[in-house]
């Protein structure tokens, strides 16, 4: 496999070009860090991830144990009370952040006060949701969150009943509200086109995918599961390998992206994920040494504790200042937090896809460009031209990595 593009481009590791100030203002930072060691310089993020619970779910996934979530996980649940969630919302806003997406931890749709957050976010903020979809139970609950949300992704645990219950350690009837949450999203955003085009704004609405980890195990369920999902009207297939799988499902993928992809629908995969697997797992050539891309994303999780990414949450490796304890600002301008990002992919307990962002592997490649200048004018035009020769197809430029 050697692209990771689709129709539209939702996943981009090049998004951080359309945001011009703040990726000047990163660069302007670097500059004067390798020079001086000290900068003034202070970049928001772009994206916060916001998890709502640490662990609250009624899947008993077998991944829990990589991704912190689900049944057996062996932490206690934790979650955001109303007006924790509110005030550090209201701080996300002062800050600008554009995004947030809201994921697990446990599946974020558990917390009671989910709708309120959902809907305080998208007055200001673009909204992400991922969910495995069994609590979307009303075509009315879809159409509010598709009203609001700029994508939802439903995680799906196989093509067949067998499959997706032995995963997810679930029954028939969640396997069913599941896929039934996912036809709610559709045929909601069908009403909610209609409407939008009644007042001339059909452009707008929420994009609808569909998210698969893959393993040996189970990547020869890729192909009939990408048929299913393109026939139910959803706009993707998302697959990726699960956190420790050594599976190279290139193949299948690229058969079932030219089987299914057309103009309306795109079967997504991160190739630098699929290859040369047991490299990865070894980290014996990390593409990476400093998650620069941690400047502009970061995560709350579930008890506050912000962290650099989303595989290491609710693990000290990542954790670096508590947003329930403190303010948003207080956190984020921290030195732990800029020592942890210098430090993180040194430290022998984060996760090995933490060694593999491609955003941060562009923004080291445009950092060594950009320090190896011999003038202000230089430097301008090096930026100009990485502006100019931006990817124009890129879909949802606010979800850094998403
Ligand atoms: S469905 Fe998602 S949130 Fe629930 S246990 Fe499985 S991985 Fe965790």
């Amino acid at each position: 496999m050697n692209k990771d593009i689709g129709k539209p481009n939702v996943y981009s590791g090049m998004k951080i070009l359309h945001h011009e100030e703040r990726f000047r203002q990163w660069l302007q930072y670097e500059f004067e860090m390798d020079k001086t060691g000290e900068s003034d310089n202070m970049i928001y993020p772009i994206m916060v991830e916001m998890h709502l619970n640490t662990r609250a779910c009624n899947h008993n996934c077998f991944l829990e144990d990589i991704r912190g979530c689900g049944g057996n996980w062996p932490i206690k649940n934790t979650q955001w009370t109303r007006q924790e969630g509110l005030n550090f919302l209201n701080q996300l806003k002062t800050a600008e952040v554009k995004s947030i997406p809201f994921s697990g931890g446990g599946e974020p749709m558990f917390h009671p006060n989910f709708d309120e957050f959902l809907s305080e976010a998208s007055t200001f903020a673009d909204v992400g949701l991922i969910t495995h979809g069994g609590r979307i139970d009303s075509f009315s609950r879809a159409k509010s969150i598709v009203e609001k949300a700029t994508w939802v992704r439903v995680s799906i645990g196989g093509a067949t009943e067998e499959t997706y219950r032995g995963r997810h350690g679930i029954g028939r009837t969640e396997v069913q509200n599941c896929w039934r949450g996912l036809e709610y999203l559709i045929q909601a955003r069908k009403e909610v086109i209609k409407e939008r085009e009644f007042i001339g704004m059909p452009e707008s609405v929420c994009t609808i995918g569909v998210g698969f980890l893959t393993n040996s195990q189970v990547s020869h369920e890729i192909y009939p599961l990408t048929g299913i999902v393109r026939e139910i009207g959803a706009d993707y297939l998302s697959v990726r390998p699960d956190h420790y799988s050594t599976d190279d499902s290139s193949f299948l993928i690229e058969k079932a992206r030219s089987d299914f992809q057309n103009q309306s629908f795109s079967v997504f995969a991160p190739y630098m994920k699929f290859n040369n697997m047991g490299e990865q797992i070894k980290k014996i050539n990390p593409l990476i040494e400093v998650p620069y891309k941690d400047h502009f994303s970061t995560v709350a999780g579930g008890d506050g504790e912000g962290n650099l990414d989303c595989f290491n949450v609710n693990r000290e490796q990542g954790d670096y200042g508590n947003f329930i304890k403190d303010s948003f600002e207080t956190v984020w301008r921290s030195q732990v937090r800029v020592k942890k990002l210098k430090s993180f992919l040194k430290d022998p307990r984060t996760h090995y896809r933490s060694h593999y962002d491609i955003t941060s592997k562009y923004l080291t490649d445009f950092r060594q460009a950009y320090l190896v200048t011999n003038s202000e004018a230089e430097r301008e035009d090096l930026v100009q031209s990485w502006i100019l020769n931006r990817d124009q197809n890129v879909k949802h430029v606010n979800f850094i990595n998403n």
